[in-house]
């Protein structure tokens, strides 16, 4: 990996502190996963041996939308450990090439992946997944913020074991909303299947939009494919508008009414009518004691899944391409690259010392 220079990033206003280069005590790791602009890699800290997860932020991918990492950093900052159900930020800096959010390792891997690999799957798993999810949803939207990609690829267990907690992770699209002034927000963002009607209306978005994702989610794992997956965007963007779906014999004659009628009552086009985080906690399909029909799930959803994911893959590859963008640095602290352990094997020295200086985070 590249070594770091130590050119001072440029100034980005009156109070921002000057960068300082660091000693690092990470070192990285094997890739857990990546994202449209991000690779996600196993770390482990030189001083006390434990491992997190490091967020790697191509700078020059990034260019031009900075103020996504800055946002994710400030949101991670604000709910960070308030919530067991939301990754939490232990560290971050920057070298020259990239930016590093360190986080808790999410050793249980994705929504997605770990269903499919279960034995069997009933409603009432839905139900315990969703519960959690909107639960972090809730306390998100109680502090003013919104996620705005909530999908299940951003939905991760803490650990492999099945009662493993649920975590929200990737807030690089949520938004901090100052109640008074910014009810309604209007860039569009997300990934289409998982956007409300009011995001492509342009009349803008707030904490609605999360719940509309919840809705697709559930839809999405009680039969294996999203309510509004269509041949091309326009027709899926009007299915969307026109909340245009429907529940196919052939995928829902094993799942409950209350379970459909909660998807319904997410699913409302009319943001304002739609049920907020607090009252969809409060939905029958929620309630502790709701099983749903007994039937195992699992051979359509896995079916279905697997069918899907070329698709989603196309997706996240359109979101990398808009991605690209020129120029632009963040205003954190500046380090020497972290190595991982083949690249210090093969040069046989010492890992690059490079850390940042206290950022009011939590100290591994
Ligand atoms: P992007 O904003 O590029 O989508 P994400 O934060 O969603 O980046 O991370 C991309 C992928 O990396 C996730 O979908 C997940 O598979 C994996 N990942 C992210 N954070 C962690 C973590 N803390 N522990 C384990 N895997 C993670
Ligand atoms: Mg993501």
């Amino acid at each position: 990996m590249s070594s770091a220079t130590t050119a001072p990033l440029p100034a980005t206003g009156a109070t921002t502190p000057k960068p300082q280069v660091q000693p690092c005590r990470y070192k990285t790791g094997k890739t857990l996963g990546s994202g449209s602009y991000s690779t996600v890699r196993e770390c482990v800290h030189i001083d006390t041996g434990r491992y997190y997860a490091a967020k790697v932020i191509n700078k020059r991918l990034m260019a031009g939308r900075e103020h996504m990492v800055r946002n994710e950093i400030a949101v991670l900052k604000r709910v960070s450990m308030g919530h067991q159900n939301i990754l939490t930020l232990v560290d971050y800096f920057e070298t020259m090439n990239n930016l590093y959010l360190v986080t808790d390792l999410a050793m249980g891997g994705e929504l997605f992946d770990r269903i499919c690999r279960k034995g069997s799957y009933y409603e009432s798993d839905t139900s315990d997944l969703i519960r959690a999810t909107l639960s972090a949803v809730a306390y998100l939207h109680d502090h003013g913020i919104v996620h705005r990609d909530l999908k299940p690829e951003n939905l991760l267990f803490r650990t492999p074991e099945d009662n493993a907690e649920l975590l929200i992770a990737d807030f690089g699209l949520s938004r901090i909303i100052d109640e008074e002034q910014f009810h309604v927000l209007t860039t569009t963002c997300g990934t289409p299947g998982y956007m409300a009607p009011e995001i492509f209306k342009k009349t803008g978005h707030g904490k609605p939009v999360d719940i509309w994702a919840v809705g697709v989610i559930t839809y999405f794992l009680l039969c294996g494919c999203t309510p509004f997956d269509r041949d091309n965007n326009m027709e899926e963007m009007q299915a969307i508008l026109n909340a245009d779906y429907k529940f196919d014999p052939d995928y829902w004659s094993n799942v409950s009414d209350t379970a459909k009628d909660f998807i319904r009552c997410c699913l409302t086009v009319d943001p304002e009518k739609r049920l907020t985080a607090h009252q969809a906690l409060a939905h029958p399909f929620l309630a502790e004691n709701h099983r749903g029909l007994k039937e195992d799930l699992l051979p359509t959803v896995r079916k279905n899944f697997n069918a899907r994911r070329n698709l989603i893959a196309a997706i996240d590859a359109v979101r990398a391409v808009r991605k690209l963008r020129a120029g632009g640095t963040m205003d954190g602290a500046l380090s020497i690259s972290p190595e991982t352990q083949k690249e210090k094997d093969e040069k046989s020295t010492s890992v690059g010392l490079w850390k940042k200086p206290a950022g009011g985070l939590m100290r591994p």
